[in-house]
């Protein structure tokens, strides 16, 4: 989740937009087959995390306001594009060095409490960098930056942007490993990994894409600079391609059943947690309006105590 978000306004007259009645995104004729539900990770994530949070950011035209740009994502954000520009150099002009002015040329400043905040994050930031890129070995080239991968399957159109798809050699041969950056505070396990549906999807387009196997996937944490890692089985990635595809059919029908008369509120329930305080469109939603918001920097403050980076495990 690296995007930024405009400030935010109630919606006009006080009532949340609606939904696009007549328009899913799936329709089937009788005697023809259904269309593929075009989808990503994000997509497919918000919907699980809570059915009302994709409709306002899938389905109601015009879409409610969200709420203010997040620190956390402008940083996440600035450190992914500076690891992508890191890539972009030629092999020889990968130094130490270079890592400032690839931070600061597309740094994104949006949503820091104040000048200091930001400045603190910058130097966070940089450190990171640093010492990540002191564990990646010189003249390694990844098969992909910042890579789009698609697949189709009976059911989904699924395309995604991995982080980094690099190829390795493994027992048998040549392989393909999913490779995400990470910069939150907490820090990450296999489980982590082995749960993680974005990656599994990335990994199963990969070795469609590249005709290579892919069953590694990693989460690079740069805060603390571990690697949490996961083999895929071609089963348990069928598992998640199947739980994806369910998540799906269930999208559908709700944008069916809305298509169909159906209340929008009951075909996109609210689903609360302690997601709320963090969710683009609390102020819109009614579940969301009764708990407390999160300042734009809240994550910040314990991002800023975090322990100091250290280099990545072999
Ligand atoms: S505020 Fe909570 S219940 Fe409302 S859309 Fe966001 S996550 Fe869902």
């Amino acid at each position: 989740m690296r995007r930024s978000s405009p400030t935010p306004r109630p919606a006009a007259g006080g009532r949340a937009p609606r939904p696009r009645a007549g328009q899913p995104e799936q329709l089937g004729f009788d005697g023809m087959p259904e269309r593929l539900f075009v989808c990503t990770p994000s997509k497919l994530g918000a919907y699980a995390d809570c059915p009302r949070r994709y409709r306002y950011a899938y389905v109601d035209r015009p879409a409610p306001p969200k709420g203010p740009p997040w620190a956390h994502n402008s940083l996440g954000t600035s450190v992914h594009t500076a690891l992508k520009n890191w890539y972009a150099l030629p092999a020889d002009r990968r130094r130490p060095e270079a890592l400032a002015g690839l931070l600061k040329g597309t740094w994104v400043g949006d949503g820091y409490r104040d000048d200091e905040q930001e400045r603190a994050a910058f130097r966070q930031a940089l450190g990171w960098l640093e010492s990540y890129v002191d564990t990646l070995e010189p003249g390694v080239e990844p098969l992909g930056v910042e890579r789009v991968v698609a697949v189709k399957t009976s059911v989904l159109a699924f395309n995604g942007r991995a982080d980094r798809i690099d190829a390795r050699t493994g027992e048998a041969g040549p392989e393909l490993a999913i490779v995400d950056y990470k910069t939150g505070r907490s820090g990450l396990d296999a489980d982590d990994a082995r749960g993680s549906q974005a990656l599994a999807l990335y990994a199963y387009a990969a070795q469609r894409v590249f005709r290579r196997p892919c069953h590694r996937v990693e989460l690079h944490h740069l805060p603390t600079g571990t690697v949490a890692g996961h083999d895929h089985t071609p089963e348990s990635l069928a598992r998640q391609v199947a739980r994806a595809e369910d998540t799906a059919r269930d999208i559908m029908a709700a944008e069916r059943a809305v298509a169909d008369g159906s209340d929008p509120d009951e075909a996109f329930p609210t689903t609360p947690s302690q997601r709320c305080g963090w969710c683009d469109y609390r102020r819109s939603c009614p579940a969301g309006s009764q708990v407390a918001g999160r300042e734009p920097w809240a994550a910040m403050e314990n991002t800023l105590t975090a322990p100091p980076a250290r280099p990545a495990p072999e």
